[in-house]
């Protein structure tokens, strides 16, 4: 090699090979909190990791695809509709990838794997107890890889893509349960949902147990107890007044461990009688709404279309 064309082979090597080994293995080694302050919603992975946090502490890191498969296994009957399957999991997506971008939750993980902070999953080894054989889990395999890199976006963020099982009939505005307006979480029509287990349910207490639980100590005639309701636009109790004490509608659920707050009180005699519609805070995608709608065919971008308005599905690679 003459010194011409060794002053080439290192310009070449030094130039353009060796910077692009450096950012090659700045790729695949690139630490998960970096990942974090990513302006943008693009990474430069091919596949993309999901920092998991399971019931008992440990934080194992797995590919994105099989935690969503896992969370949709568990969060959604796998008796549903394809398509109602396939927006479950670009839901699922989205709320993950949002706790990692943009709405961090947990300091040492991305997800934890308790469903009342963030999202039901269940792992490989619980697919027998659960009840689920290899054909339940290739059907909803293929609805996690069909909607590949599919998420949900508002103006350019990824949405806070809430979800929950039967809303009995009406959604609910996400300001009516958590305060804030979130202007693509809307009440909105959710029909079809009737065979849901929760679609309503009745319970009934004592006069002392209802008054316990709401911290009450009431006399005079019980059946003028409850006055001054005010709904909210998806149907749930924003207010009421109990024996002169006005409640949250979220607040009565709280105490009374209701199924959601769109809920009936009434009292005869010694009896309280209390019905709701619907299971969940009723905010976002109704899941047996989302497979009501799969069974009038619609598709799962339309089913998304209808639960989140106004917002953009996107391929994020
Ligand atoms: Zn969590």
């Amino acid at each position: 090699m003459n010194t011409k064309d060794l002053a080439l082979y290192l310009a070449i090597l030094f130039g353009f090979a060796l910077p692009c080994v450096v950012f090659s293995l700045a790729k695949s080694k690139i630490p998960h909190q970096d990942l974090q302050t990513e302006p943008t919603l693009f990474v430069a992975e091919e596949k993309r990791f999901v920092r998991l946090k399971r019931d008992n502490g440990t934080v194992t890191e797995i590919e994105e695809a099989e935690y969503v498969l896992g969370v949709v296994l568990q969060e959604m009957p796998v008796s549903f509709e394809e398509e109602a399957l396939k927006a479950q999991a670009v839901v699922a997506r989205t709320y993950t990838r949002r706790k990692q971008y943009v709405a961090p939750k947990h300091e040492d993980a991305d997800v934890c794997t308790n469903p009342a902070c963030c999202q039901g999953y269940c792992p490989p080894e619980s697919y027998g107890e659960k009840g689920l054989v290899v054909s339940d889990v290739e059907k909803v395999r293929d609805a996690v890889n069909e909607t590949g890199n599919l998420v949900l976006t508002y103006e350019g963020e990824l949405i806070d893509a809430t979800y929950f099982s039967c809303s009995g009939g009406m959604t609910e505005d996400a300001a009516a349960v958590w305060g804030a307006d979130v202007p693509y979480l809307r009440a909105t029509e959710s029909p079809g949902e009737e065979g849901a287990t929760y679609y309503t349910e009745t319970v009934q207490l004592s006069l002392g147990e209802f008054q316990s639980a709401l911290g009450l100590n009431l006399s005079g005639a019980a059946e003028k107890w409850i006055k001054n309701i005010v709904y909210t636009t998806g149907g749930g109790v924003d207010s009421i007044e109990i024996g002169g004490q006005v409640f949250s509608g979220t607040e009565v659920r709280k105490r009374l461990s209701l199924r959601s707050t769109c809920f009936k009180i009434t009292i005869v005699g010694d009896t309280v009688t209390v019905t709701t519609k619907g299971y969940g805070h009723r905010v976002g995608m109704s899941q047996y709404g989302a497979d009501a709608m799969a069974v009038g065919g619609s598709d799962f971008k339309e089913i998304l279309a209808h639960y989140y308005k106004d917002t953009q599905l996107e391929e994020v690679g």
